[in-house]
């Protein structure tokens, strides 16, 4: 399918906001799932912290699909939005005390635990409420991605997780803990991946623990490997769906899974990167004398990941179709970092235009902020669109 974008109903609403297109939402999860069919085994969590908006959670909960979670505060969206509590995994290097004790009332599928004084934190929590909490030990792999510094996670230098040479100790640690049950091994080395190569790595690496933990008798239920799989932000029309088949072919084919485990998905910008917009208006266009500049009404409030990251999404302007120029495309924040991109090219704007900041279905609302006082921006489906 190629994204088309409802034009004359995008011009009714205020900008900036968030566009959804449901539909490649829902064509995104139906490849997704024809890759898990065949496996009775696998499991998809869905990284909330990608998007928490309810107009995306609805038709990935309407799929069946479970929760990783990595605060209280998503928790607490993704029992709002209707997921079950056994269908929540939750990781983070930081869980604060109410997060463990909402995480335990609420009844969690599972903490993904990154740390020793966590786990005893948490043993101690359950043994107040009189609970057990069923646990995966998060382990740093110490297998790089070839991503972004700032999005890789599983090297030994990172701050997640828990290292492979206390993996064992950690193991045994549990064992003695009344109120914490050992129920699997989690992992996750990054996001935005493209080189499958790095999730084979990361399968290399379970295969050698499980080898070693075989030779001591020790046997989990789950693996979780984690999320990462990365998107075409370079042609978002042309490839709207990411590489499922190559993803899931790396687990099935270079995992070893034991007798009756379990294994554990959690995608998050795979699932929904593609099928979100940042619809901006073009307030100025300044002409400087090496530089032409479309002043848009979006910053990095409404999109970080530019600044941040020194991400590329593709621009189109859905109002013009004017010979191309070449612009910087800014925002109005008063920070130079507030540039989505430089020199690339648009159909000719003027005042009034609607440029559509593609891909931006995947940190982009969840990491808005209210910088400079700005209004956190809204999201929308087309049907959200019509209705008013
Ligand atoms: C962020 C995160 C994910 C999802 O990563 P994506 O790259 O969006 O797929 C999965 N698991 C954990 C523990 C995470 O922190």
């Amino acid at each position: 399918m190629t994204q088309t974008f409802p034009v004359d109903a995008l011009k009714t609403k205020a900008t900036p906001y968030y566009y959804y297109n449901i539909q490649l939402l829902k064509e995104t999860l139906t490849a997704l799932k024809k890759e898990m069919s065949s496996h009775d085994n696998y499991y998809m969590h869905y990284a909330i912290k990608a998007n928490a908006n309810p107009i995306v959670l609805k038709p990935i909960r309407e799929a069946g699909l479970g929760i990783d979670c990595v605060s209280g505060g998503e928790i607490e969206a993704a029992l709002k939005a209707g997921f079950p509590a056994e269908s929540i995994m939750f990781a983070g290097v930081g869980k604060a005390d109410w997060e463990i004790e909402l995480g335990i009332d609420c009844g969690i599928r599972c903490f993904n635990v990154e740390s020793i004084p966590e786990l005893e934190v948490l043993n101690e929590i359950a043994h107040r409420k009189g609970k057990v909490a069923d646990i995966c030990l998060r382990i740093n792999p110490n297998v790089g991605a070839h991503t972004h510094a700032n999005i890789t996670t599983g090297l030994s230098e990172n701050k997640f997780g828990i290292d492979m040479a206390h993996m064992f100790d950690v193991i045994h640690r549990t064992e003695q803990m009344s109120n914490v049950n050992l129920l699997g091994l989690h992992f996750h080395i990054g996001s935005q991946i493209l080189d499958m190569n790095d999730f084979v790595a990361l399968c290399k690496r379970i295969n050698e623990l499980q080898d070693q933990m075989d030779a001591q008798g020790i046997r989990v239920k789950i693996i979780d490997v984690g999320g990462g799989l990365g998107v075409d932000y370079d042609n978002p029309l042309k490839n709207p769906i990411p590489a499922m088949k190559e993803f899931f072919d790396v687990y099935n084919k270079h995992l070893k899974l034991r007798e009756g485990q379990e294994l554990h998905f959690e995608l998050g910008r795979a699932i929904v990167a593609q099928c979100g917009s940042l619809i901006t208006k073009v307030l100025y266009v300044k002409d400087n004398t090496n530089k032409k500049f479309a002043i848009v009404d979006a910053g990095f409030t409404e999109l970080i990941r530019p600044a941040l990251y020194g991400a590329h999404h593709k621009i189109i302007n859905l109002t013009s179709n004017e010979p191309l120029d070449t612009y910087d495309v800014v925002g109005p924040i008063c920070e130079s970092s507030d540039t989505f991109d430089t020199d690339i090219q648009l159909n000719a704007a003027k005042r009034g235009d609607l440029l559509a900041i593609l891909s931006a279905g995947a940190y982009g609302e969840s990491m808005a902020s209210c910088y400079n006082c700005r209004k956190l921006p809204k999201g929308y489906a087309l049907e959200d669109i019509m209705a008013d």
